[in-house]
């Protein structure tokens, strides 16, 4: 009997994907502390939520703790992406610890406005999830004015000291359309709710998200490579799923693909997180291609520039 024909199926690729300019920065900043001060290096969390960077950055010489107290005294430290709270700067400096600090400047920029609302006498309302590592660092800047609102769902159990004194911040890496119903709750609530002076969730989440909402309604299936524990990238799924999507996977590679999410699928939405190499996409799309999906169209939703410096300690003289 004759080989049953491959399927020919199309797969729409997301541009703007991948890595951003804070997870770039921050993944030099490993490489280049390797390569000035030499291994062993401390990483104070993952420095971003990748697993396969994470696993890379290992076999260089990188060391990953879950906190300062698990780094040698007088030994060089990094501090992750997501930013940390003030307090874990003085635990380093306690520990005569050389510390550098890898936090994404979107990230500082909302600690900076959490610390000027916070000494005007504003209570601080963050929209974002509980546990995760920015909001975590956020809260820090200013433990007794900030409070977590996690979703719509959160806003009736908000308790502020003056209702005039109000004001919005939000985790960097949210979907931007829950978090704009959130504020509209908390508006409705807090009729004179202060706006932050710009949009806390970044230029690279609303990016990836705006491309895969793109997208989305050709597809049957979307695809997004990311890791479980990274906010972008979890958000990315649900948003193909919102934006007409029939289903979406959220897969740390190509080894967690499932032949059977092919069944009736012409088109594959494929895209990936702020935190997600390239290899990783491309593993996908080779592995896409052996199943028949070997026609690739990019849906391009805006083009990238943003750069940002190594941090200072690392610059090259
Ligand atoms: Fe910075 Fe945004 Fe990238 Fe997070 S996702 S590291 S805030 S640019």
């Amino acid at each position: 009997t004759p080989p049953v024909p491959a399927p020919s199926g199309r797969v729409l690729l997301a541009a703007p994907r991948g890595y951003c300019a804070g997870v770039e920065r921050a993944v030099a900043a490993v490489e280049r502390a390797l390569e000035k001060y030499g291994p062993p290096v401390y990483v104070r969390k993952q420095i971003v939520h990748n697993t396969h960077v994470i696993r890379t950055l290992e076999r260089k010489g990188a060391v990953f703790v879950e906190e300062t107290d698990d780094v040698p005294e007088g030994g060089t430290v990094l501090f992750s992406a997501h930013g940390v709270a003030p307090e874990v700067h003085e635990q380093a400096a306690a520990r005569r610890l050389t510390a550098i600090d890898a936090t994404c400047p979107l990230v500082t920029k909302v600690h900076r406005e959490a610390l000027r609302f916070a000494e005007e006498g504003y209570d601080i309302l963050l929209i974002g999830h509980e546990g995760h590592e920015e909001v975590i660092g956020t809260m820090g800047e200013a433990p007794d004015r900030v409070q977590l609102v996690d979703g719509p769902d959160a806003v009736d159990g908000v308790c502020v000291r003056d209702e005039r004194r109000v004001v919005w911040l939000s985790q960097t890496t949210l979907s931007v359309d829950e978090t704009m119903e959130t504020v509209e709750r908390l508006r409705e609530r807090f009729p004179a709710l202060v706006s932050p002076p710009s949009d806390d969730i970044c230029y690279a989440t609303q990016n990836r998200q705006l491309a895969v909402r793109q997208l989305a309604a050709d597809c049957e299936l979307v695809i997004v490579v990311g890791s479980r524990n990274s906010s972008n990238s979890a958000r990315l799924a649900e948003v193909a799923l919102q934006a007409g999507a029939a289903a979406s996977y959220l897969v740390d590679s190509a080894q967690e693909a499932r032949e059977e999410w092919l069944r009736g699928v012409s088109t594959v939405g494929v895209t990936s997180g702020a935190s997600v190499p390239d290899v990783l996409v491309d593993e996908l799309l080779v592995w896409l291609a052996g199943r028949g999906y070997a026609d690739v169209g990019i849906v391009t939703a805006t083009e990238e520039r943003q750069r940002f410096a190594l941090p200072r300690e690392l610059a090259r003289s």
